[in-house]
């Protein structure tokens, strides 16, 4: 290998002879999710020059890439031998296997594309894969077979599709980042061990919508906005990517906190973001890295999943700010906020609100 370099291919191969039970078909599973996000990474980087995306409209530019990259997804990976089913941001239903393929141990659940309205505007996307093991005795994986607690991942990750291309993985032992050397084309490990430091002074949340937000995140933000003469004593920055994975990506590299609350907008919403295969994955990473994910009122890893396209309220990011945000939850379901002062909301009328 030139300097040293460490492939992913080898990467996998090695993490599985460092383990007492080598399982050579996860990384025969993870060797074709690899493929399909470079298979992703070369559709993307090309953009409207892609001949078979040719719309003229924006949004179907859009819309074809994300299927396009399901499509690429299913391909480099049904067919593989180490699934029992699929699933898919970008179907309803449980994907099986192919009857022509042979059948494995995994489940796979992706989003393909993520954040792929930033495509038009040449910002960073990404794909995000979280992989199971199906129950025991399961061959041809139904629905119920999909609904396991984010604890139960033997593996999670995300492709960024940024000015560079990563994969960034973790095996529960750890979060390493690999960058696609086009020129080879290969993921080479240049990120491992990624460490989320347990503080940080920046976070990332959507303020458009911060008349919706619960007590608890106004709170939050509130303290943070008030700066140096405020309650935490210190000046904040805020960040705001609208793109889940370059706003993980970016906690990785350097911390921060990044939510998607609850909040009073559409009551039947529970957040915005799926558990399955978008805050599950995330979670995992964020985890794995040393930094923490809740939902604000229970760690996400834990929570039961009951249907396969649900959704949750995501913060995650630097540990210290997470327990924090749960700590201000609990304070108000108690009804043991502190009262607090503020130019920006009017707290006062938050009292007034009901619940
Ligand atoms: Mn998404
Ligand atoms: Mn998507």
């Amino acid at each position: 290998m030139p300097n040293g370099r460490t492939t992913l291919s080898k990467f996998l191969i090695e993490q599985q002879h460092r383990r007492p039970e080598a399982d050579t078909d996860l990384t025969a599973l993870l060797n074709d999710v690899q493929t399909a996000c470079k298979y992703i990474a070369s559709a993307i980087s090309r953009g409207a020059l892609k001949g078979q995306l040719g719309g003229t409209a924006q949004g179907n530019v859009q819309k074809e890439l994300d299927i396009l990259a399901n499509e690429i997804f299913l391909e480099s990976c049904a067919l593989g031998g180490q699934l029992a089913g699929l699933l898919s941001e970008e179907m309803e239903d449980v994907y099986p296997v192919p009857s022509e393929a042979r059948r494995g141990r995994f489940l796979l659940a992706f989003d393909p594309l993520d954040g792929s309205s930033n495509i038009d505007v040449n910002v960073s996307v990404g794909s995000i894969f979280s992989i199971l093991k199906a129950p025991e005795g399961v061959a041809a994986a139904g629905a119920q077979d999909f609904l396991q607690p984010g604890v139960r991942q033997v593996a999670a990750g995300y492709a960024i599709y940024g000015p560079v291309a990563m994969i960034v993985l973790t095996m529960g032992d750890g979060v390493h980042g690999f960058t696609l050397d086009r020129e080879i084309g290969a993921y080479i490990l240049t990120h491992p061990n990624l460490r989320i430091p347990e503080d940080t002074r920046e976070f990332a949340i959507n303020t458009s919508n911060a008349r919706f937000w619960e007590p608890p995140v106004r709170r939050y933000v509130e303290e943070c906005v008030a700066g140096r003469s405020g309650p935490r004593e210190a000046d904040f920055t805020m960040r705001w990517i609208a793109s889940m994975v370059a706003e993980v990506h970016r906690i990785l590299m350097r911390g921060g906190l990044f939510m998607y609350p609850r909040d009073t907008k559409d009551p039947d919403r529970a957040g915005r973001f799926r558990l399955i295969y978008e805050a599950n994955p995330m979670s995992m990473i964020v985890e794995q890295a040393g930094g923490a994910a809740s939902s604000g009122y229970q760690r996400i890893l834990d929570v039961q999943p009951e249907e396969l396209h649900q959704r949750i309220p995501v913060i995650l990011g630097s540990r210290n700010e997470v327990l924090r945000l749960e700590r201000y939850h609990v304070e108000h379901a108690e009804g043991k906020d502190q009262p607090f002062e503020s130019p920006l909301f009017n707290t006062r009328s938050l009292y007034m609100q009901p619940g």
